[in-house]
């Protein structure tokens, strides 16, 4: 690997499938892999995707694939050692941190954005104590609990309502709001089995009462002109949760200048401190943050392309998933918002090992929409299978037609008979674009 500061910014990037080919490695194959991906695969990078199963949907975009236990450090070594990557890019939280820490202290590749951050960012406890406790940013007050007698001492400390979330979990899994001493016991139980691994702690955080969140797209990239890594930020994302999984984003989310300015002062502290002071530390963060009237508080960063900034496949110049191959590769990159734009998401109804999509046209006919349909090879209830996008004038006629064509599709199994959808609803209307006023034709 060449040190970003010897190539004067100007990077090489060898071809894919050469013997100077430039290559990435996706720990995790989802939907957010399978764009980073794409980008990659545009830049003529060799892209070798891994995940727990088969046919996963950043696997059907890579030159090649494997299937391995990403949990198991022995594997994820193996993997590495084998396909020689110039960088590792993790794309979920569950990972054998312990083997990409010694992939990166050994220097067989370059771990995105660091090792150090992967581990730190998979588990709240690590997180929480770096953002609150070392860098003092604004946080809800929060406690952590390995038993239901320290549950109850710590939603004592932090005052109810509270939320409880496993240390090891995401997208809302294990987690509960609990309001009264009564419902600790059952948000406990809750938590010790919905969590990644079965790990008996908890954190036990002051509920806020906020006004909005947001995901504040931040991306870490060499500045070869200053010739250290620099920071910069996308328009601030909004974004609606249902049991902690996200239903839609919009960007931008208007934000006062007050409110705008701690939003970027805490992603810019915390993404700096997830960095390795040298040219390391690249690549796009997710900054989860609420925000109450000009306060914001910092929830949880995710150190790679963030499931609400899908969005920014309509809204932005560059993707976040181009800007993270970009910064990956040590190329500049562009942040600029190019539309108002939102993203809905496509829910699996049923188990099916066939999923298929019907109505799709009726989705497309609405203006300025898009789909992204994953390829995952199974379905079942609430997994989310597709995202429609869409652009508009303003974010709230994006919103609706987003909703509306991701509400269109129709997901089936392929051996259900052809469906052509619901019959076209009334709830929202369909923005359409209106001719310019000096169209001949009208
Ligand atoms: P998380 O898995 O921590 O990202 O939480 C998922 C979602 O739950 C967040 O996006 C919020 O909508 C909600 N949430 C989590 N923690 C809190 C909190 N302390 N106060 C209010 N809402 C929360």
């Amino acid at each position: 690997m060449t040190n970003l500061s010897d190539t004067g910014g100007n990077p090489r990037i060898g071809t894919a499938l050469t013997s100077g080919a430039t290559k990435a490695l996706m720990l995790g194959s989802g939907e957010l892999g399978k764009e980073v991906v794409i980008a990659f695969q545009r830049l003529g990078v060799e892209t070798i995707a891994v995940d727990r199963y088969a046919n996963a949907p950043a696997m059907q975009v890579a030159h090649r694939s494997h299937v391995i236990d990403m949990t198991d450090a022995a594997e994820v070594r193996r993997v590495i050692e084998a396909e020689k990557p110039d960088f590792v890019v993790p794309e979920i939280e569950a990972l054998a941190t312990e083997a990409l820490v010694a992939v990166d202290e050994e220097g067989l590749a370059e771990v995105i954005p660091t090792a150090r951050a992967v581990a730190l960012t998979m588990n709240r406890e690590g997180i929480r104590k770096l953002a609150a406790e070392e860098l003092g940013l604004p946080c809800s007050p929060y406690a952590f609990a390995s038993s239901l007698d320290e549950v109850r001492a710590a939603s004592r400390e932090v005052g109810f309502p509270c939320v409880i979330k496993p240390v090891m979990s995401s997208s809302g899994k294990g987690q509960s709001v609990v309001r009264s001493i009564e419902e600790l016991d059952g948000a406990w139980q809750y938590a010790v089995e919905g969590g990644r691994v079965r790990n008996e702690r908890v954190i036990v955080e002051g509920f806020v009462d906020f006004d909005y969140e947001i995901t504040l797209l931040t991306v870490r990239v060499y500045d070869a002109e200053r010739g250290k890594v620099v920071t910069r930020f996308c328009e601030p994302i909004g974004h609606r949760q249902s049991d902690g999984d996200y239903v839609e984003s919009w960007q931008p989310q208007a934000m006062s200048q007050a409110a705008y300015d701690a939003a970027t002062s805490v992603a810019g502290r915390i993404t700096t401190a997830l960095g390795d002071g040298g040219t390391g530390g690249r690549g796009v963060f997710g900054v989860e943050l609420f925000v109450k009237g000009d306060d914001v508080y910092f929830s949880e960063v995710s150190p790679r392309p963030h499931d609400t900034g899908l969005v920014t496949l309509g809204s932005q110049r560059l993707s976040e998933f181009e800007l993270h191959a970009r910064a990956i590769l040590g190329l500049p990159v562009d942040t600029s918002l190019m539309s108002p734009a939102a993203s809905a998401v496509i829910y699996g109804t049923k188990d099916s090992s066939s999923v298929a999509f019907d109505s799709v046209s009726r989705a497309l006919d609405v203006p300025e929409s898009d789909l992204r349909l994953f390829g995952k090879p199974e379905g079942y209830a609430k997994r989310r299978l597709g995202v429609a996008v869409a652009t508009a004038d303003t974010v709230e006629v994006a919103r609706a037609n987003a909703a509306e064509a991701a509400g269109r599709v129709v997901v089936v199994d392929s051996a259900d008979p052809f469906q052509q959808g619901a019959p076209e609803t009334t709830a929202v209307p369909i923005q359409r674009p209106q001719p310019p006023l000096d169209d001949p034709s009208t």
